[in-house]
């Protein structure tokens, strides 16, 4: 468990000492907070023989065993590609599973994850474990994006919500954990601790760098777009998810404060002003909110089946053709 989730813990962890806990939980909140590894310590705690307040016992049968990772009341679903649905098949074989190893009093929990994975098939064939659950059985739903649930999951579950740290508790921990340039991570990574911390495990800011150099080459026609278009995807999207694209988006943005007068300070990428002030000059407001539109519709697919090449090269493009003075 994270510092910040301390209230989130203590609550979950009376109810279930008080018999209140609900047997369907939707973990909910922005990416990067920590919903995943508090979810595991929560099913540890639940599990656990002789839980302690803030955390499994560590000795117990239970808590050796899942230790081995051989605990067979721990169940866990998430896709079987990254990035892909999770099929009914895989809802169907879990259900056979706890209806087979369905024993005496000991608790199960299971974890989904990324909940919003769940193909309409999948969800529809979840629907009746999550209203009739196994008795001692806990679901665990986890997901980024809780409107992307079929309505009829999200009625049938507890919603818990887990909110962003505050920037200062955020720059503490970062700060423990000796990451560089910790306000800037943290900024870069829209005020997600765990998020700023997998960009500067990942060489996020060097990347981001390269990224930026490239972008203002393509501007002035110094490279390629196809080109580009594959060095972003290989070396931009590996372990940083949309970051690149989110980061091209805050350029924008920035590009465009500064069309309208923005002061530096208002910027977002404040390490880049002067140079986005400079491709600022060059273009005008209307072409620049129109690249906009397109990316965000971009970010909206990339992770879907979309051809993700395709798209990159298509805003590189069109970025690269903007009309400059
Ligand atoms: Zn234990």
């Amino acid at each position: 468990m994270f510092p910040w989730q301390t209230s989130n813990w203590n609550n979950l962890t009376s109810s279930q000492q008080n018999n209140r806990l609900a047997h369907g939980l939707l973990f909910h909140g922005a990416a990067g907070t920590g919903k995943n590894a508090f979810a595991i310590d929560f099913a540890h705690w639940l599990l656990c023989e002789q839980p302690l307040t803030d955390k499994a016992c560590g000795k117990c049968k239970s808590c050796q065993l899942i230790q081995a990772e051989s605990n067979p009341d721990l169940l866990s679903l998430r896709p079987e590609e990254e990035g892909k649905a999770i099929k009914v098949d895989q809802v169907r074989g879990l259900i056979e599973k706890i209806s087979l190893t369905s024993h005496g009093k000991g608790k199960r929990v299971i974890i989904i994850s990324p909940a919003d994975a769940l193909n309409v098939n999948a969800s529809n064939s979840l629907l009746k474990t999550l209203e009739e659950p196994p008795a001692n059985t806990v679901l665990i739903l986890i997901t980024d994006k809780p409107s992307k649930l079929v309505a009829t999951i999200r009625s049938r579950t507890q919603m818990i919500r887990f909110d962003l740290p505050g920037t200062d508790e955020s720059l503490q921990w970062l700060t423990e954990q000796n990451i560089e340039n910790p306000d800037l991570v943290l900024k870069l990574s829209a005020g997600a601790p765990l998020a700023a911390k997998a960009m500067a495990d990942n060489e996020g800011l060097q990347i981001r760098d390269k990224l930026f150099q490239n972008w203002q080459e393509l501007a002035s026609g110094n490279a390629d777009a196809l080109d580009s278009a594959a060095m972003w995807l290989k070396d931009g999207f590996k372990n940083l998810d949309n970051l690149p694209l989110n980061w091209m988006s805050s350029w924008l943005m920035d590009i465009i404060r500064s069309l309208q007068g923005g002061h530096i300070e208002s910027m977002s990428n404040a390490d880049y002003a002067k140079a986005l002030q400079n491709l600022a000059g060059q273009v005008d407001l209307k072409s620049v909110y129109s690249l906009l539109d397109r990316l965000n519709d971009t970010i909206r697919l990339n992770g879907t089946s979309a051809n993700q090449l395709m798209l990159i090269e298509g805003l590189l493009l069109h970025w690269a053709g903007l009309k400059r003075s």
